[in-house]
């Protein structure tokens, strides 16, 4: 059974970000921390004014419209704000989101509703992409992509803050960085295998109040 949150959706001033009111879902489960407790705490979208260069990571060259980040802090300190700059303070899922023009499409803003069918990840230890840019997180990627109508962008982008000032004219992406020495772990047999892949995990994540990641091989 998948948790529904209460929240207000706003502009504020980073991206457009539904934050949440009540109790944030648990997840566990992650490599190397599986004890690790991740309280979700917001969930906000990142996007351009094309519809092939709003995600801030790209996969196998390739961007795509919008992307999605379900921010999680580490229950171990309490709070976001204590957790912001810790080095095992943030989790966050991403889902990349391809425009399409299908009217009939299913969408949103429950996060649980609108994750991927199937549970293929890539993760990896980086930094936040707003302002701070702390070592913090630990980065979930759907390799799978959901969609997302026209006008929704459009809602994001016309979106204001509380001081009438919609998201930057320029979107609110950070560009892609270097992998430099991080690992980069799968938890699927990808069709061509890359250098960059370091391990192959099996890892289920479960829509559920537990959102339950698995790493067994980690
Ligand atoms: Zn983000």
């Amino acid at each position: 059974m998948t948790k529904t949150h209460k929240g207000v959706f706003i502009n504020n001033g980073h991206a457009p970000t539904f934050q949440l009111s009540d109790t944030g879902s648990i997840m566990t489960g992650l490599p190397c921390f599986r004890r690790e407790k991740f309280r979700l705490h917001q969930f906000h979208f990142h996007f351009r004014h094309g519809e092939h260069d709003g995600t801030e990571h790209e996969m196998e060259g390739v961007k795509y419209a919008a992307e999605l980040h379900m921010v999680h802090y580490n229950v171990k300190y309490g709070s976001f704000v204590k957790a912001v700059d810790k080095y095992d303070g943030l989790a966050v899922v991403a889902v990349l989101m391809e425009v399409i023009l299908n009217h009939g499409t299913h969408c949103s803003f429950n996060p649980f509703d609108i994750v991927p069918k199937y549970h293929n990840f890539f993760y990896y230890k980086g930094s936040l992409t707003t302002p701070g840019c702390y070592q913090s997180v630990h980065w979930l990627i759907f390799k799978e992509k959901i969609f997302i109508k026209p006008e929704t962008l459009k809602v994001f982008r016309d979106m204001r803050t509380k001081h009438g000032e919609p998201i930057s004219k320029r979107g609110n992406i950070r560009p892609v960085q270097p992998l430099f020495m991080r690992h980069l772990l799968i938890n699927f047999f990808p069709k061509k295998p890359k250098k960059e892949f370091s391990t192959y995990p099996c890892m289920d994540l479960r829509a559920t109040t537990e959102f339950k990641l698995d790493f067994p091989y980690v």
